[in-house]
Parts: C-alpha cells; sequence; structure tokens
C-alpha cells in the first residue's frame, strides 16, 4: 500500500500509546538504547499501569526468565511467594460439596488432557477448521459435573475474554499455547501454588516511573485516530490535539486497536472481522483491604478464596492485607464491594465485612482470540500482552516480550545504527509451549472422562452378562 507524505514535521521520536506493562516496557528500552531520544506516553487512564494498578501483588512463574531478568534489572524484589502455613486449608468452592472429589478429578483429567493437545496449536496456526464446536459445548461433552462445567467457563472467560458459548475450541487452544498452557494461567492466575514468585505491583511501577522521571507520560489522554504518512504518523487524540511522531507503538489491546480510525485503512492482513458476542463486555475489578488482624488464619484458612459463579478470588498478602479480583459486568460494577465482602464473610466470618481501609481499580476485561500481531505496518508498531506475545500472552511476561519487541521495531524505523544483532532475538516470534508432549498411550488414556469410561463399562458388563446368558442357555 502507497502511503501518502505529510508535510509537517514531527515533535516526537516515538509516540507510545498506552502506558500499562508493555507499553512502559518499550519506553525503558528504548531510552536504555538511545537516551538522546524523544519518547511521549499518552493513556486514557487518570494513571499509568493498566492492568497492574490497584493490584498489591502479581506472581511469576520460575520459567518466565526474560521477565525476571527484566525485573531483576530494574532491581524489583522477587519474593518465594509464600502461601502460609502448610496446615492452613484453602478455601475454594470446588473443594465443598458431596460431587468435589468426583469433579474435581474430572476437572483436572480434562484439562490436563487439552495441556497434552496443545502441542499441536503452539506454531501460532491460527488456522482453524470448519465446523468446530464452541468451547461450551466441548466441556459440556467432557465434563459431567456442574460444578467442574461451572469452574471451567469461568477459566475460559478469563483467559480469553470471551464466553465459552462465543469462543470455539481451536481458537482457546491456540490462544492457551501462546499463553503457556492452562496449567500455567491456573497457577498465575487462581491457585498461586507455593513454587511461583510474587513481586510487588506498586513497586514495580514507582521503578518503572523513576527510569521515566524524564519522560513524558500524559493521562486521561485517549488515541482516537491514526494517520499513517510515509514521513511520520500522526496521533489524534479524544481532545482533538495531534501528535506527530516519527513512529508509534500501540500499546493497547487489539479490540481497542479496533476501535480506532485509521486513515489509510488498516491493511487487511491486520483487520480482523468483529464479532458479535450474545453477552455484555466483562469487567474485572481488583480490590486490596486492610484488617488489623489475618482473620482467615483463626478459621484455620489461608486466606486462599475462590468463589466460581461469580468468579471472586482473594488471597492474603502480609499479616492483615488481603487481596483479589472479581470479574463481573459493567452492570454488576456498582455492587462489586458488597458480593466480595459478603462472600468472604461467609467463608472467614462477620469480622471481614468491616476492613480498616478498602481500595478496588477497574479495568476491562481484554480479549485475545486473534493471531499475536509482531509484524508492524511501516511506523505503526504493536505491542500489548493481549495483542503481540506470542509466549505467555495475557500475562506479565508477554507485556514484556511485546514491550521489548515494539521498541526494537521502533529503533528499527527511526535509529537502525543503535540496533545490534542481540536485539534481532527480541524480535522474533518466541513460539515455545514448554507443555507436556505425551506418548501416544498416555495420549489415547487422557481421552477417558467420566461420559466415555460410564459408557465402556456399561458395554462390557452387558456383554459379559450375555455371553454368560448364552452359555447357560447352550449348556
Ligand atoms: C486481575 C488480574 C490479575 C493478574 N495477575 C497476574 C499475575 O499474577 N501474573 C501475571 O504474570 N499476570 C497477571 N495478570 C496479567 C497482567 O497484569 C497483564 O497481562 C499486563 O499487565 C498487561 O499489560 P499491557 O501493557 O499489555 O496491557 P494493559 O495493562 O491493559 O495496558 C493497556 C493500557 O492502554 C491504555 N489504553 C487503551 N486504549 C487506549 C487508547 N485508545 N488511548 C490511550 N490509552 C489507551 C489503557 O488505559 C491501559 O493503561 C493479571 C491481570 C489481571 C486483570
Amino acid at each position: 500500500m502507497d502511503l501518502p507524505f505529510g508535510n509537517e514535521l514531527p515533535q516526537i521520536d516515538i509516540l507510545i500509546v498506552g502506558a500499562g506493562l508493555s507499553g512502559l516496557t518499550s519506553a525503558v528500552k528504548i531510552l536504555s538504547k538511545e537516551h538522546s531520544l524523544n519518547v511521549k506516553i499518552i493513556d486514557e487512564n487518570n494513571k499509568p499501569g493498566g492492568q497492574l494498578r490497584g493490584k498489591g501483588t502479581c506472581f511469576v512463574s520460575k520459567e518466565q526468565k526474560e521477565l525476571i531478568a527484566f525485573i531483576t534489572q530494574l532491581n524489583v524484589a522477587l519474593f518465594q511467594h509464600d502461601s502460609h502455613e502448610q496446615t492452613l486449608s484453602r478455601c475454594w468452592e470446588l473443594d465443598r460439596g458431596l460431587t468435589s472429589v468426583p469433579a474435581k478429578f474430572e476437572l483436572w483429567r480434562y484439562i490436563n488432557m487439552l495441556d497434552m493437545r496443545m502441542k499441536k496449536f503452539s506454531s501460532v496456526r491460527y488456522e482453524f477448521r470448519e465446523r468446530i464446536p464452541t468451547m461450551e459445548r466441548h466441556i459440556v461433552t467432557n465434563l459431567f459435573f456442574n460444578l467442574s462445567r461451572e469452574f471451567m467457563y469461568q477459566l475460559v472467560h478469563l483467559a480469553s475474554g470471551m464466553q465459552a458459548s462465543d469462543i470455539n475450541y481451536d481458537e482457546f487452544m491456540c490462544l492457551c499455547s501462546t499463553s503457556g498452557g492452562l496449567n500455567v494461567l491456573i497457577d498465575l492466575l487462581l491457585a498461586m501454588p507455593e513454587s511461583i514468585m510474587s513481586l510487588s505491583c506498586g513497586k514495580l511501577l514507582e521503578t518503572l516511573h523513576e527510569k521515566l522521571k524524564y519522560t513524558e507520560i500524559l493521562n486521561n489522554v485517549k488515541a482516537v485516530k491514526v494517520e499513517h504518512f510515509k514521513n511520520y504518523v500522526q496521533v489524534t487524540d479524544s481532545h482533538g490535539k495531534k501528535h506527530k511522531a516519527e513512529a508509534v507503538i500501540l500499546a493497547i489491546p487489539w479490540d481497542k486497536v479496533n476501535k480506532l480510525q485509521f486513515e489509510p485503512q488498516l491493511p487487511r492482513q491486520f483487520r480482523i472481522p468483529s464479532r458479535r458476542t450474545k453477552k455484555s463486555k466483562s469487567m474485572i475489578t481488583q480490590y486490596s483491604m486492610r484488617y488489623n488482624k489475618p482473620v482467615w488464619i483463626s478459621q484455620g484458612y489461608s486466606g486462599q478464596f475462590l468463589n466460581i459463579r461469580p468468579l471472586v478470588v482473594g488471597y492474603a498478602l502480609n499479616s492483615g492485607e488481603y487481596c483479589g479480583y472479581m470479574l463481573h459486568t459493567v452492570e454488576e460494577a456498582d455492587s462489586v464491594r458488597t458480593t466480595v465482602l459478603d462472600l468472604l464473610a461467609e467463608q472467614f466470618g462477620e469480622e471481614m465485612l468491616d476492613p480498616l481501609t478498602y481500595k478496588q481499580e477497574t479495568c476491562e476485561l481484554n480479549t485475545a482470540i486473534h493471531k499475536p500481531q509482531i509484524k508492524p505496518w511501516h511506523r505503526v508498531i504493536w505491542s500489548s500482552s493481549a495483542a503481540a506475545a506470542t509466549k505467555d500472552r495475557n500475562l506479565m511476561a508477554g507485556a514484556v516480550e511485546s514491550g521489548v519487541r515494539a521498541a526494537i521495531n521502533a529503533l528499527f524505523v527511526i535509529r537502525p545504527q543503535v540496533v545490534c544483532w542481540r536485539d534481532l532475538q527480541d524480535v522474533q516470534d518466541k513460539n515455545r509451549y514448554v507443555g507436556p508432549s505425551p506418548g501416544y498411550f498416555a495420549g489415547l488414556l487422557s481421552r477417558l472422562n467420566l461420559y466415555n469410561i460410564t459408557f465402556y463399562g456399561v458395554f462390557v458388563i452387558g456383554l459379559i452378562c450375555l455371553l454368560n446368558f448364552g452359555y447357560g442357555a447352550i449348556g
């Protein structure tokens, strides 16, 4: 596509739209390679941080080596996650009720089966077969108990930003293979086992700010229009102000990219057909509160909490601090505090209803069902964990991966002389799904579930009875 020539002079070298972890990472990386560049960041929110805002602690797994290296470089401490004394139990809805044991059994079998099949989707295939069942259908045909089905519906929703009825099996498997697999997502977003590490999101954001203290970060500025010229890019914000830059990094999720007005129109390879979803958009509210003592410990709980519908996750930090999040619709936003406190009080006692302090932040749940966008469009470069990460997508590690890639791509455009051969590694598609790769027999066994075991069981018993009867009749 031929771009028109613009006849103005850009005032900025690189404009970054979105001050989430990926946008901030890009800025830090760019300035570490060439500190004389004029970098500007705009964000539609009233403070930077994106999804990290208002979150007490984030979890990192030992396999996320690039993220750990980035955090270590920033001098932010990583702690071995301490899920409290071993004697204390977790408080998950999945552990309660008569059907809990078989429901958990079939659920873990199902999750492991999906993880075993994921390698097939790991080449960022994103070429979907026709007539593939929706995830809802797949779950219903593989899981018998309501408890395990509901857990899977919520997990699909959390990972993809879509209801299980709106995403098909192939799309979900492709997405999960770029997220590190279902077990990784469960560990980092729901279970937080002792094997993973934690870090303070506040400290991470503070350090990134410190590194960017001479960089202009404008809050409450939403990008609405992107005009792409041969020699620069012009971004118009919601106040009508025009920002001209030699290169632009759009560090925002892909559904937000699709809401921008592009001139000329986005080339076909970047256009994703908009999808009609049956439900309203989903929001996620992160809460953190403080009590004068850890009430849950006196009840014998570690503080780890999981309610399936609505999805409310909770975990205890130090002595009296309690954090977590709730998945909800726009209409339910006002009742989050009451819902969370009521659910926690039901489990840990009435004292939970009166925290000393209570804070919450709401953001839209990102959808990530498209192919990761790693190739820039001339001077427009895509970033964000949901839009462009090819490993640990929708996680912090994905935000850092896509942020670093976008930084190198932007430098390629405006200062190619500072890019060295080592940086080329960062631009590559990571595409390294390291989940289990089963042998033929293990793969076959993983297909067994309560449905087909019951079917085969009844069939074999029926056959034995029939043979017995037949022999009896002959004898
Ligand atoms: C509840 C919850 C718990 C999580 N826990 C973990 C965890 O334990 N471990 C882990 O690894 N990951 C975790 N994550 C995921 C991790 O936080 C995110 O993947 C990461 O922060 C995404 O960063 P990002 O920069 O790609 O996107 P975002 O954080 O979404 O940033 C995008 C930014 O762009 C801005 N923006 C959007 N549109 C525009 C526009 N038009 N103009 C200007 N600005 C715009 C937004 O305001 C936002 O600030 C969690 C996420 C959530 C929601």
